[in-house]
């Protein structure tokens, strides 16, 4: 079997959708799953009613007429003109997430938020199933929910091997075209849970993983992995073919082409991942395999924006060792701050951090009962793997004050 990934960029629009059928039928040799995401920027038009939602529950009626309207006008563009079947299931869909925001009592925003951001990916699948039937092609709906299990951590959900393992061959056995979806699973109360931003990547290697698959091939709006992320950098190169480690590596430090956890489930079963580009599924893409050398071998760059520098000194010029430390990184647990980098010295220790939850205030006011502590905002930090001197011109050439850096044997970071 062989598993392909079509995130929400490849089906935007009703063109993206007969593009995904299209590479379906001109490289189909064998059974296939494939694994898709919500169309375009519907999770982020989700989170915005969930936004709304807990502010003002009467609101959502306008941001869910949008996404209904914004779906139905791919249909109507795919079918030119009516499905009865795609559209009954469509709008029993959209009534399902509107009696659950109505009926529903839960006041745990993450919770809600996986009940409500799921239907992106639910939405997306029914449509490209009917519009698979329209061409003569047979393929079987799967819900998700009923194979990925998870435990209850919402938005973020911890999957459940066993039985995750389990239910995939028991619904995938004896199929051969299988259209499921990305980002979504379920915990044993049967509530819906997320695999986290961007998960659709991990569902088609979990998939993968369980059915032993050939390959997973995910369709990206780009050439394959390049050494940098074309908004913002010049000149990027495409990498023919790189190792696991090298593709966790570059997901760890944030080359967000690939979601972090998709690539260890595929090296414990060395099943091979290419990252192709859907607008030229000729192109040879990328291969991620096990052992294989960085080719061409050239530094690759990663850039995470607007992260905050946070410089702590003891009080009272005593050291910061082994208890400050760990004291420390209790608070950036507990204030939910994602830590990129650290650098300790006798009576200092530099973090370099991820306000995402925007708690740096409150983390701030904690540590200066204990430390001084200096802060600078919006700052760059910038990640190079394979490191030489054409590396060492680029960081020169941005013409910005280092504020700090950091070696390792294949890795350079500056924060700048
Ligand atoms: P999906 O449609 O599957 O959600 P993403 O948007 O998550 O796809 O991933 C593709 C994007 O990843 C590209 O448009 C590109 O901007 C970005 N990207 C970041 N780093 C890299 C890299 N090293 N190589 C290629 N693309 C990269
Ligand atoms: N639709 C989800 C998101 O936008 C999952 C994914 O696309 O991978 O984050
Ligand atoms: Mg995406």
């Amino acid at each position: 079997m062989k598993v392909f990934k079509f995130g929400g960029a490849s089906v935007k629009d009703a063109e993206g959708v007969r593009n995904l059928v299209n590479i379906f039928k001109a490289v189909k040799d064998q059974d296939t799953l494939i694994v898709v995401s919500a169309m375009g920027k519907t999770t982020n038009a989700l989170e915005k009613i969930i936004e709304v939602y807990f502010k003002n529950k009467k609101d959502t009626s306008l941001g869910i007429s949008l996404l209904k309207e914004f779906h139905l006008e791919i249909i109507k563009n795919l079918f030119q003109g009516k499905n009865i079947d795609c559209e009954t299931e469509l709008n029993k869909l959209f009534k399902e997430l509107q009696e659950f925001l109505k009926s529903n009592k839960s006041p745990d925003y993450s919770f809600v938020y996986d009940q409500v951001v799921s239907f992106g990916e639910l939405l997306s699948t029914i449509i490209i199933h009917h519009f698979m039937k329209f061409k003569k092609i047979d393929s079987f709906w799967l819900d998700a929910r009923k194979c990925i299990k998870t435990d209850d951590y919402y938005r973020s959900a911890d999957l459940n091997w066993e039985f995750t393992q389990k239910n995939i061959l028991e619904q995938v056995e004896k199929r051969s075209l299988i259209i499921t979806q990305g980002f979504i699973g379920s915990n044993s109360n049967h509530f819906t849970t997320t695999l986290g931003r961007e998960g659709s990547d991990y569902s088609a290697a979990i998939f993968a993983y369980a059915l032993n698959a050939e390959s997973v091939t995910i369709w990206k709006d780009v050439p394959g992995v390049l050494n940098s992320d074309p908004r913002y950098f010049q000149n990027t190169k495409l990498l023919n073919q790189i190792s696991y480690r090298e593709a966790i590596e570059l997901a760890f430090y944030g080359a967000s082409v690939i979601h972090p956890k998709t690539i260890q489930p595929l090296q414990q079963k060395e099943i091979p991942l290419y990252v192709k580009s859907f607008e030229n599924p000729k192109g040879k893409g990328t291969l991620v395999s096990k052992e294989k050398k960085l080719e061409p071998n050239i530094p690759c760059y990663i850039v995470k924006m607007d992260q905050v520098l946070l410089r702590l000194s003891s009080i009272d010029f005593s050291f910061i060792v082994e208890e400050n430390i760990s004291y420390i990184f209790g608070l950036l647990h507990e204030y939910q701050m994602p830590v990129e980098l650290i650098q300790n010295s006798a009576i200092s220790f530099s973090v370099c951090l991820n306000n995402k939850y925007k708690r740096l205030e409150e983390l701030v006011l904690v540590l200066r009962s204990r430390f001084n502590v200096h802060i600078t905002k919006n700052v760059d930090l910038y990640t190079i793997r394979h490191f030489d001197h054409t590396a060492s011109q680029f960081i020169r050439k941005i013409g910005k004050p280092i504020l700090l850096e950091q070696r390792t044997q294949e890795t350079a970071q500056f924060i700048i």
